[in-house]
């Protein structure tokens, strides 16, 4: 066969076999067998070797517009198998947008964080200043400023973890503190009076039981001017009462004993429950909040704040407990909180 032939008969080949592709798998095959160094087209060309000049120069052409023509229709077919693909994809992947989503679950933040900030706020509209103290501190800061040395049987209340860490002469050993008292002369320290301190802070005791956490909250409130009494103390109470809990509760002091107060009072509020009247759960119509007190001079002193000018007073709560305590809410296990069961933490 004559080159000419050749070629015709390899472009009439060709053609036929792009009639039948039908995907992009197919058409790539087509071009290597076509267009590739193997291909039929090579086989072709190598006839050339055997021309004239003249003749290798005409048919070199000829083979070249042969391919040139090859490869555009390879490339139009290629761009069809596409629009063809993407049409069908309409119609095999239909989306009908007319359909409700899935929505993902969202979540909300933790009851502690929202009681956190509830409280915050509730203080923030009597001048309350929200401020956090170190989380790990001196026993000096933790115990002694506040009336209770080495030796005294009180720090056993506390069941401190401590740091190992070298002891300080002055400040003693490092503890986890166990209570966020430890912020009341760390804020007089810094020699800015008077203060309203609301400190809320995590707070650590070997502890653990249905009522105990080992890492719990407390929220720490120091009020320190001129003149501050025991008024102030029940109106604060009263206050946070009725904004927390709701416009129903009532608040009552009871005499009590602490170190770093005197005098010093357990905090109660009307039972939620029952309202006052006494339950099972309550006994006798008051449930127990926490500890309060005006602050002993002592404290004042070791805080740099002289007690013949200002007075003080002081409140330290468990936040968990205040949450749990809240109307509708009656926590079994305060262990549950921290547990990380979204069953259970969805439920506030
Ligand atoms: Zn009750």
């Amino acid at each position: 066969m004559s080159f000419k032939d050749e070629l015709q008969t390899l472009k009439t080949s060709f053609e036929g076999d792009l009639g039948s592709v039908a995907d992009s798998d197919q058409l790539e095959a087509l071009r290597v067998k076509y267009l590739g160094r193997k291909s039929g087209l090579q086989d072709v060309m190598r006839l050339l070797k055997d021309m004239s000049v003249d003749e290798r120069k005409a048919a070199g052409q000829e083979a070249n517009e042969a391919k040139r023509s090859m490869e555009i229709a390879v490339e139009a077919k290629d761009l069809e198998l596409e629009r063809v693909r993407l049409e069908g994809l309409a119609t095999e992947e239909a989306v009908d947008i007319t359909l409700p989503g899935i929505a993902p679950p969202v979540g909300h933040l933790h009851m502690t964080t929202t009681a956190i900030r509830e409280i915050e706020a509730i203080f923030a509209r009597l001048g309350f200043t929200r401020v956090r103290h170190p989380e790990v501190e001196w026993e000096w800061y933790a115990f002694e400023t506040l009336r209770v040395g080495p030796d005294h049987p009180a720090r056993d209340n506390w069941e401190t973890f401590f740091i190992d860490a070298p002891t300080d002469d002055k400040k003693g050993k490092m503890v986890l503190t166990p209570h966020t008292t430890n912020g009341d002369v760390r804020e007089m320290e810094r020699g800015d009076l008077p203060i309203r301190m609301m400190n809320i802070n995590k707070t650590y005791r070997r502890q653990s039981d249905v009522s105990h956490v080992p890492m719990f909250h407390q929220f720490e409130g120091l009020l320190i001017d001129e003149g501050v009494t025991v008024t102030d103390l029940k109106g604060l109470f009263d206050h946070f009462a009725k904004e927390y809990f709701g416009p129903e509760r009532e608040i009552r002091l009871r005499p009590h004993h602490f170190r770093f107060t005197e005098p010093s009072f357990e905090v109660d509020i009307s039972c939620g429950l029952c309202q006052g009247i006494g339950c099972r759960m309550c006994k006798d119509g008051w449930v127990e909040l926490g500890g309060a007190g005006m602050l002993h001079p002592d404290v004042l002193r070791a805080g740099g704040v002289d007690p013949e000018k200002y007075s003080g007073l002081a409140f330290g709560w468990g936040l968990e407990r205040t949450v749990s305590m809240r109307a509708g809410l009656n926590i079994s296990d305060l262990r549950t909180m921290y547990s990380g069961d979204v069953r259970f933490l969805q439920q506030f």
